[in-house]
């Protein structure tokens, strides 16, 4: 393998505790490249302590990097420049979309190194569904504009997924219980560390659980989606179809009715087409 890393923009994953998990390719441009655009030097400098190496690092930040960027940008048409964030994946809740961007608009080679994040080693602990989720990061900490937050999501048909710090978890997970109901969730704590926990149950329960004991370390809530919505009766389907009827063509009356109430599009339009015959 050349000792020199194509110029470009790499994005390095690095661990979300344990350190055995940077991956093989992940250390190998770390000790490659260039320079590593870092979010704070102390944090990585363990890192590259870890895996043996000394690469020069550049502050890339919340607080500075509209200033840092262009010349970041500018190194990447010559340079190989690692992004690394404190923990897990850059972007996620971390700086690094506008570097992205910025690379992208230069024309600049654009390459990750996928790898450990929160949020989906979460969801792999959490036994809620994960064939649709929103990654929804942290909530806000004032209690009306996290209420309004959780509203937002309500309606959505999707598991949900937070950051949270251990102060701030019972306060959420009470504005979670209020804003979504009563739905199962977990809360999974310092994931791949000493004290690694997963506690599963209603929102309400552990809301309960934390509302006086806040845990300490990093953590992930995960809420299942709201439940199904009851089946309309065949009544009310019928109901409705008459009522729709009295507006708009079978065809079309089928459709709306099918739209409201989940039931079968061709079934009701059948149903529709013998209501009509009988009037
Ligand atoms: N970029 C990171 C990622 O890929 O997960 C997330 C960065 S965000 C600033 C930090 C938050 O991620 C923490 O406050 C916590 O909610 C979550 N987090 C990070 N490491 C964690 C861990 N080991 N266990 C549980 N949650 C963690």
């Amino acid at each position: 393998m050349p000792d020199t890393l194509e110029p470009g923009l790499y994005i390095v994953a690095t661990p979300i505790g344990n350190l055995g998990d940077l991956a093989p390719r992940a250390a190998d441009i770390l000790a490659r490249a260039d320079v590593l655009a870092v979010e704070d030097s102390r944090v990585t400098a363990k890192l590259l302590q870890h895996i043996g190496v000394r690469r020069p690092m550049l502050p890339y930040h919340d607080h500075n990097a509209d200033r840092v960027r262009p010349e970041l940008i500018a190194r990447m048409t010559a340079e190989a420049v690692a992004l690394v964030s404190d923990a897990g994946t850059p972007l996620i809740s971390d700086p690094g979309y506008k570097l992205v961007r910025d690379a992208r608009a230069a024309g600049i080679a654009v390459t990750t190194l996928p790898g450990p994040c929160a949020a989906i080693a979460a969801l792999t602990l959490a036994g809620l569904p994960t064939d649709r989720f929103l990654f929804a990061g942290f909530l806000p900490s004032k209690a009306k504009a996290r209420s309004d937050a959780i509203a937002e999501l309500a309606a959505l048909r999707a598991t949900l997924v937070f950051y949270e710090s251990g102060p701030r978890l019972g306060a959420a997970l009470a504005a979670l219980a209020e804003g979504l109901g009563d739905r199962e969730a977990a809360v999974a704590r310092e994931i791949s560390k000493t004290f690694e926990q997963t506690v599963t149950g209603t929102l309400s329960d552990l809301s309960a659980r934390y509302a006086d004991s806040p845990p300490k370390g990093e953590i992930v809530i995960v809420v299942a989606p709201p439940g199904e919505a009851e089946a309309a009766s065949e009544d009310d389907v019928d109901a409705a179809l008459r009522e729709a009827l009295t507006r708009l063509p079978p065809a079309k009356a089928a459709g709306e009715v099918a739209k409201a109430t989940g039931a079968d599009r061709r079934e009701l339009y059948a149903r529709a087409m013998a209501i009509k015959d009988c009037r």
